[in-house]
């Protein structure tokens, strides 16, 4: 089976600073890839550069048989590279149904209504608050806006910024829950996270980016086994 997404060399930085000093990274179909390493070590600068967001200077990116190393981000959505960003970036003026309708904006649109029914499936506490200000909505009914948006787009690929960030744990359990849903319902992700113990639980394989290069890379089992890497990267 060929890699739905296929990193590899990649560099990117911002002005004279290096962040990315050439990555190497798969992601198969179907599976959750976990991306952990500690506060600078390049994760959402990796995103953004995939996303076409930040600009790359070296290597290259395929993604579903395409090249899209360098391309525009709104082409990097139409490929079905989807990016949630850290930090629940909702339009705050907006109510969640016009927040999850420009999740269409470029891609899926043909099957908006279809999607957005699935979406509130999922997330039935956004469907009770479709008229509401996406602004006032609670920290985690926000971080489910972003991802419900970010479904609206038929994602192949779903790479979500750090989606427990800042929620209580009962709504951490529930993040990842969901996550675990969207594994089982075959979709790609590519998931960074600080809360490890509970992502490697339902990761396939995972990476560790340190100072901008894949320090290590495989199963979650494997990552545990080394004294070291449980060490540094999980507190354990
Ligand atoms: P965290 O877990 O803390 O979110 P991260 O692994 O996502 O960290 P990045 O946000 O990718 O790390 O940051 C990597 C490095 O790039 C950091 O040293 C950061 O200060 C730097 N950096 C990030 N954004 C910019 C920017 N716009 N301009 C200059 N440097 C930046």
């Amino acid at each position: 089976m060929s890699a739905l997404l296929n990193v590899q060399g990649l560099r990117s930085g911002y002005g004279a600073v290096e962040v990315l000093r050439g990555v190497d990274l798969q992601v198969m179909p179907g599976e959750t890839v976990a991306l952990l390493g500690s506060n600078g070590a390049g994760k959402t600068t990796l995103n953004l550069t995939l996303s076409g967001l930040v600009a790359t200077r070296g290597g290259r990116v395929q993604f579903d048989g395409q090249d899209i190393t360098g391309q525009h981000y709104r082409k990097v959505v139409a490929s079905g590279l989807i990016h949630v960003p850290e930090g629940r970036k909702v339009f705050p003026n907006l109510s969640v149904a016009e927040n999850l309708e420009l999740g269409a904006f470029t891609r899926g649109g043909e099957r908006r209504a279809q999607n957005l029914e699935k979406v509130y499936t999922t997330f039935p506490r956004l469907k009770e608050r479709i008229a509401q200000l996406a602004g006032t909505l609670s920290g985690g009914e926000q971080q489910m806006l972003a991802i419900g948006r970010g479904l609206m787009a038929e994602p192949r690929l779903l790479i979500l910024d750090e989606p427990s960030l800042g929620l209580s744990p009962l709504l951490v359990e529930e993040m990842f829950g969901l996550i675990a849903q969207l594994r089982r319902s075959g979709l790609a992700v590519l998931l960074v996270e600080q809360n490890v113990g509970q992502t490697l639980d339902i990761a396939d394989r995972a990476y560790v980016l340190e100072n901008g290069h894949i320090r290590f890379s495989g199963t979650p089992a494997e990552l545990l086994a080394s004294d070291t890497l449980r060490k540094a990267y999980l507190g354990l």
